[in-house]
């Protein structure tokens, strides 16, 4: 595949509280292009104030408590875990994530030099090339990395199709 961009890129997703005026990371799951994988839980958010929903479908995909961090630990992690690489950010229908990402960090102006201020949305090129079957997901669903690798997975299919289509790749 031909390359316009140099960015790495890298794919995340996150688990969240949202009590309809903020959100709380759980947890976050990165994915980058050459395969490395990162996997962070908060040992900060009230896990208390989730909904059935999300002690259902989240905290039941959480490992033992003695492997979760602070937000500073693992705000820390992934700046390493990105390195000097000038990232390319990938979510699926990540409005939140992209915000609960942020707030490690702080306000967006607080992203490492380098960072785009922005994510891309998978689900966004999903409707642009005309909501295709994406792959099944066989892992579990709503584990941030699970879901992270999944985001990897699709967006790889969709690079797929759109080669397929137009030829050149647009990112
Ligand atoms: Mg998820």
């Amino acid at each position: 595949m031909s390359r316009p961009n140099k960015r790495m890129r890298f794919w995340f997703d996150t688990e969240f509280i949202d009590n309809k005026h903020t959100i709380e990371l759980i947890s976050i799951g990165m994915v980058s292009e050459n395969g490395r994988t990162y996997y962070g839980v908060s040992n900060e958010c009230d896990l208390t104030k989730a909904d059935s929903w999300v002690q259902q479908h989240v905290l039941t995909h959480l490992p033992d408590k003695s492997s979760w961090k602070s937000r500073a630990q693992i705000r820390e992690d992934i700046t390493l875990f990105i390195g000097n690489n000038s990232p390319e950010f990938w979510v699926y229908n990540g409005a939140y994530d992209w915000v609960v990402f942020c707030q490690l960090f702080g306000h967006i102006r607080d992203l490492p030099k380098g960072y785009p201020w922005y994510s891309n949305d998978l689900k966004q090129l999903w409707y642009v090339l005309g909501r295709p079957q994406l792959p099944e997901q066989k892992t579990d669903a709503h584990h941030a990395l699970h879901d992270a690798e999944w985001n990897k997975s699709a967006w790889n299919y969709l690079m797929m199709l759109w080669e397929q289509r137009y030829g050149e790749l647009p990112f």
